[in-house]
């Protein structure tokens, strides 16, 4: 492709007991985790759909159905580097991912560092490609203490320069 592509990407996890907590491919202890058929990764689920929905592949259940057994329990990162292989091969680089995340808890500040590393890493790309930010749900009533993430994601792909 040759000219610049957008995409967005949303997810949400239910926080619960006995499960990991990783955002964006990074570890953080917690007493609850994301459930779901992988790891639960909700920050590169969302990256994954925004990078398909740039480069016109359709979305993270087409490729990674939740009903596959291949998944279950899979290391979203994974995914998100297969993704990523996806759009190189259409001959797109990213230009620069922003994340939110929305989380009542933990506090996730203390990651953001890692979690853009770890993001920029599974994509070729520097840190200051990516962008990572945290919001906290305000005047919502329920929804403060709900326990659950959510993501949203913006990225640019741009023709790869060769
Ligand atoms: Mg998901």
């Amino acid at each position: 492709m040759s000219t610049p592509r957008v995409g967005i990407g949303f997810d949400s996890h239910r926080l619960v007991p006995d499960r990991p907590l990783l955002l964006g491919g990074v570890r953080i202890e917690y007493e609850l985790g994301l459930l779901g058929h992988s790891d639960g990764d909700v920050l590169a689920h969302g990256l994954i759909d925004a990078l398909l929905g740039a480069a016109g592949l359709g979305d993270i259940g087409e490729l990674y159905p939740d009903d596959d057994s291949r998944f279950e329990g899979t290391d979203s990162m994974h995914l998100l580097s297969d993704t990523y292989g996806r759009v190189t091969a259409l001959n797109l680089r990213l230009g620069n991912a922003d994340a939110t995340l929305l989380a009542g808890a933990p506090r996730l500040g203390p990651f953001r560092d890692a979690i853009r590393d770890s993001i920029s890493t599974a994509l070729h790309s520097e840190p200051g490609q990516v962008n990572v930010k945290f919001k906290t749900p305000e005047a919502l009533g329920a929804l403060e203490s709900a326990p659950f993430i959510a993501a949203q994601v913006i990225v640019l792909l741009e023709p790869a320069k060769d």
